[in-house]
């Protein structure tokens, strides 16, 4: 009989690890409080359950398996982005490629802000609210468009790559690709090795990716362990408006878009996102998430490597939709709460600002609300605003971040199409990837006595 039926697939196991792990992060909510209700001492030594739990053994569990996804991202996407590069057969595609990419990216984001707006007029989810705007909310300076497009040449690959400067590393990995290209018979011996360590790489990803469930299933407990539900209550219009409006964007958006633009079956994208959408869920970071996001437009989606190591580490970068719609709500429920009025030309303001805070934000938990200060400051509104909704944002930020990796996955594979490198069997092929992500510890052991 064949084993591999019997075997739960690897999302699905995800998706159980974070149900039990909000269960049980609820059922602790419940039974203990912060201060540790169950606390005594244990030889002397004071000893609380509630913070064995949430700050010790979940907090440990979940850090580990974020760092292990982040351990990935840097050697990831060098070495793809090279192999990548360096199998384009023509480097004016590079420049092609690179056009269509950024292009779709800040299309879709424009759509996201556009749509975010209208939706928040529409519902007005800070009118009439009466809330405490005193707090306070200290904004960090953002930087100059110059300086951005500056710092994207790295100075120093190595500090580039030790500081996970993903820009810098990009155009590195991609002058090294062509030059290797570019090289003859020194650039094909080189390009081998590469090909080879990229295979150990997504072998390590998928390592990983086999202990996820337990990984999710601790940051959900400790999240949901400690989130406020009171406050979540008190800005439910502007919550159920936010994921709504990320909803209509990932179910209705992308597939139009989809479908359009690469006349290929949304619904079959939708599907295969699944895993991805629950690891950027359970990390709330769309670079955590990006080893997982490479394997599914690869694996599972059928996009060419020559695009997917390009377009997908860099929508991880600067394609950041979901941002950009809480950016948007966030500014009309900021501005409706303090009865400021905003003109078009306002409005018009925050979709351009909106959509370049959103390149320039980082694929990290929560970096979305320090660049929405910079939308802020455009139109004049106040930036101590921000407090008002930070109690409710890492729900929120979970799930645009969700939309986010979607985002980048279907740039992917319209570009992928446009350019004849999307593999339709594959993207057509429900199992497809599916085997890969089966690691079994018994192939260790065959794979080594084999080569005794
Ligand atoms: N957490 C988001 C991401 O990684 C960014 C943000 O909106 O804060 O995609």
């Amino acid at each position: 009989m064949d084993n591999s039926n019997q075997k739960m697939s690897l999302t699905a196991k995800v998706f159980i690890g974070m149900i039990a792990g909000i269960l049980t992060g609820f059922f602790l909510q419940l039974l203990f409080d912060d201060s540790g209700d169950f606390a005594f001492s244990l030889l002397g030594i004071p000893f609380s359950t509630y913070g064995f739990f949430v700050d010790g053994i979940f907090n440990v569990i979940g850090q580990i398996f974020i760092a292990s996804l982040k351990m990935m991202v840097v050697p990831l996407v060098m070495v793809s982005l090279i192999c990548g590069t360096c199998s384009l057969s023509d480097p004016a595609q590079l420049g092609r490629l690179g056009g269509k990419s950024i292009g779709l990216y800040v299309f879709t984001t424009a759509i996201a802000i556009t749509l975010a707006i209208t939706m928040a007029l529409i519902v007005s989810p800070g009118a009439g609210l009466n809330l405490p705007t005193e707090a306070s909310f200290a904004a960090k300076e953002a930087p100059g468009l110059a300086q951005v497009i500056i710092d994207m040449m790295p100075t120093n690959p190595i500090s580039a790559m030790a500081e996970g400067n993903m820009l810098q590393i990009i155009v590195f990995s991609l002058l090294f690709g062509v030059a290797m290209a570019m090289s003859g018979e020194s650039g094909k011996r080189l390009s081998a090795l590469f090909m080879d360590l990229n295979e150990v790489i997504m072998k390590i990803v998928t390592l990983l990716m086999s202990v996820a469930p337990y990984g999710v299933f601790a940051l959900m407990a400790k999240l949901f362990a400690t989130i406020g539900f009171d406050t979540i209550l008190s800005l439910i219009k502007y919550f159920v408006l936010l994921v709504g409006v990320l909803a209509i964007h990932a179910f209705v958006v992308y597939p139009t878009l989809l479908k359009l633009l690469a006349g290929v079956n949304p619904v079959i994208l939708l599907k295969k996102m699944r895993e991805t959408a629950l690891f950027a869920f359970s990390t709330a970071s769309s670079s955590a998430t990006l080893p997982v996001t490479m394997e599914t437009a690869r694996r599972k989606l059928g996009v060419d490597n020559s695009i997917a190591s390009f377009t997908v580490p860099l929508g991880s970068t600067i394609n950041m939709d979901g941002t950009a719609i809480m950016q948007g709500i966030a500014t009309v429920f900021i501005a409706q709460v303090f009865a400021v009025d905003l003109t078009i030309t306002d409005y018009l303001m925050v979709i351009l600002t909106a959509t370049l805070a959103s390149i320039g934000t980082a694929g990290v938990p929560g970096v979305g609300l320090i660049m929405l200060a910079m939308v802020l400051q455009q139109v004049g509104l106040p930036v101590e605003g921000i407090a008002l909704i930070i109690g409710v944002d890492r729900l929120l930020d979970m799930t645009r971040t969700a939309v986010n990796v979607t985002g980048d996955c279907t740039v992917a594979c319209i570009v992928a199409k446009s350019e004849g490198k999307l593999d339709q069997d594959v993207f057509n092929d429900i199992e497809a990837g599916l085997a890969a992500e089966n690691v079994d510890a018994s192939e260790f052991h065959k794979t080594n006595l084999s080569q005794r």
